[in-house]
């Protein structure tokens, strides 16, 4: 058998926008995938499905499972031909153990690659408004261990580090935190020297301490500091409430649980992010083309000539489903005009009429209100007696369209282009549980009756009258307080006033 890679990937200090693109790259191509506690819960949403993933690591700063067994995994998943990416916090070779990992790889050759990531280091300062370096103030950094090692030698050099009056950071270094500073002190640093504590930077519920060598200790007590945390000292630390930004954005510490499938998530977590929100995704269906019958597309290419024929979408999913039908048969819209029959189209809504538009063609009819009964509503109103109706739309779902269409004896017919499938297996679902009983999670967005029912089914047993849920549409709602969540609905059922709402009422938390 052919032997696999590895690639030591660096995933940054947490927020998902600093993961590098080759890591993205490297990311999407992996059959398997081993990461620890220090991965952001934003970067675990978007590992792919198709890769065995394996969690190596406790939670909270402890060391991870064990090191031997961890590259032995790596080792023995590569021997078997696959493509493996070993992810970690940071970047790999800053405190990362990421040389013992190669170690093994290097004695059994199994070619290996590392993508270097955007170290805590220098992030988590920046996102807390401290330069590292600064002029006025200092000319270097220094990164430093705050872990002893294993025979609790402590090899640091604190008369030197302070001798160099420049900004010092200290990795894992939190439970620590007493012996340095005595440390630091008794090596000749004046007490009045700035210095910070920064926790889980550049996550949502990011915090900082900025006290002085002298105060941080009882400072810290006072917070209640949790790991990850890093220890800035030097006088930086002083600018951080003037140059403070992370904080400010309108979003700035919400977290966001979007349940779309990922396909569609893309314009409501590109935007709420931009806001400042952490947004998780989660998403809890999938939505699967299915081939109809060869006799259903006559449906579409037998109108006689000069009737109308009304072809309806009730989701963008539903157009693109539609024009993949077409393709397949070899078939493109002349095929349907040259029936010779009115042709006309429906949408539930914009973003359905906007995919549409795309294909290059524009929707006839789109209901005031974006939902299944007004569109029936507005069909049986304005399509002619003797119109064939068809309805694209999914294997589930469309009730309420066609309910009003038959309370108007209207004939209609169907034309199932996909599916919907309920996903399994969320690696972020622990996380995501554990940040709800805490009230972490500002809103999970859901924006169909499936994405709720989807979201329950992986989420499984939980108290969901402590989920915040945003619903898009009434049969949503209704369908997120059958398990009692608390439930409010977007003005209208569009991303951007989905959006609107999440801005509108973020003071009150
Ligand atoms: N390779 C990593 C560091 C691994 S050592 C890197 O380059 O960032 C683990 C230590 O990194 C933690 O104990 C903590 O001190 C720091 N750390 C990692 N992520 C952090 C974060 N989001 N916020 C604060 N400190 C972090």
């Amino acid at each position: 058998m052919e032997k696999g890679k590895v690639w030591l990937v660096g995933t940054g200090p947490g927020d998902i926008g600093l993961l590098t693109k080759r890591a993205v790259e490297v990311i999407e191509k992996a059959d398997f995938i081993a990461y620890d506690a220090l991965i952001g819960d934003e970067i675990l949403g978007i590992l792919p499905d198709h890769a065995k993933l394996a969690s190596v690591g406790k939670r909270s700063g402890e060391h991870s499972a064990d090191q031997k067994d961890i590259n032995r995994m790596l080792l023995e998943e590569a021997l078997t031909g696959k493509r493996v990416v070993r992810l970690k916090g940071g970047d790999p070779f800053v405190f990362g153990r990421g040389g013992e990992e190669l170690e093994l790889l290097v004695k059994n050759q199994i070619p290996f690659e590392i993508v270097p990531g955007v170290t805590s280091a220098a992030a988590v300062p920046a996102y807390a408004g401290i330069p590292v370096t600064h002029r006025d103030f200092t000319s270097s950094f220094h990164v430093i261990t705050g872990h002893p090692r294993k025979d609790g030698q402590d090899r640091i050099d604190y008369k030197a580090l302070v001798q160099l009056d420049a900004t010092l950071i200290f990795l894992m270094g939190i439970s620590k935190l007493g012996i340095i500073v005595e440390n630091l002190t008794r090596a000749g640093m004046a007490p009045e020297v700035p210095a910070a504590v920064l926790e889980r930077g550049t996550h949502a519920c990011q915090r900082r301490i900025v006290s002085t060598v002298g105060n941080l200790k009882a400072d810290v007590r006072k917070a209640d500091i949790q790991t990850p945390a890093i220890i800035v000292v030097g006088r930086v630390c002083a600018l951080a409430d003037r140059f403070s930004w992370y904080e400010k954005r309108i979003l700035a510490g919400q977290q966001i649980v979007v349940t779309r499938a990922r396909s569609k998530a893309c314009s409501l977590t590109e935007r709420l992010r931009e806001e400042g929100a952490q947004v998780l995704e989660f998403p809890a269906i999938e939505t699967r083309f299915i081939k109809p019958e060869p006799v259903v597309l006559n449906v579409l290419f037998s109108v006689p000539k000069g009737k109308e024929i009304w072809i309806t979408f009730v989701s963008p999913m539903g157009v693109e489903g539609f024009f993949e039908l077409l393709a397949a048969k070899k078939a493109d819209m002349r095929k349907l005009l040259s029936t010779g029959a009115k042709l006309r189209f429906a949408a539930v809504g914009q973003a359905t009429a906007d995919e549409l538009q795309r294909y290059g063609w524009i929707a006839d009819l789109i209901p005031e209100k974006y939902n299944g009964r007004e569109l029936g509503r507005l069909l049986c109103r304005t399509a002619e007696a003797d119109a064939r109706i068809c309805l694209i739309r999914a294997k589930e779902g469309s009730e309420d369209l066609i309910e009003e269409l038959e309370r108007f004896g209207r004939k209609f017919e169907n034309i199932v282009v996909y599916e919907t499938v309920y996903k399994k297996n969320n690696p972020l679902v622990d996380r995501i549980r554990e940040k709800i009983e805490r009230e972490e999670i500002r809103w999970v967005t859901f924006t169909s009756a499936s994405t709720v029912k989807g979201f329950v089914l992986m989420a499984g047993n939980m108290d969901y009258a402590r989920v915040q849920a945003l619903c898009i549409g009434e049969q949503t709602a209704r369908e997120a307080k059958k398990y009692g969540m608390q439930v409010t609905i977007s003005e209208r059922s569009s991303i951007s006033s989905m959006i609107d709402k999440i801005i509108e009422s973020r003071e009150i938390i």
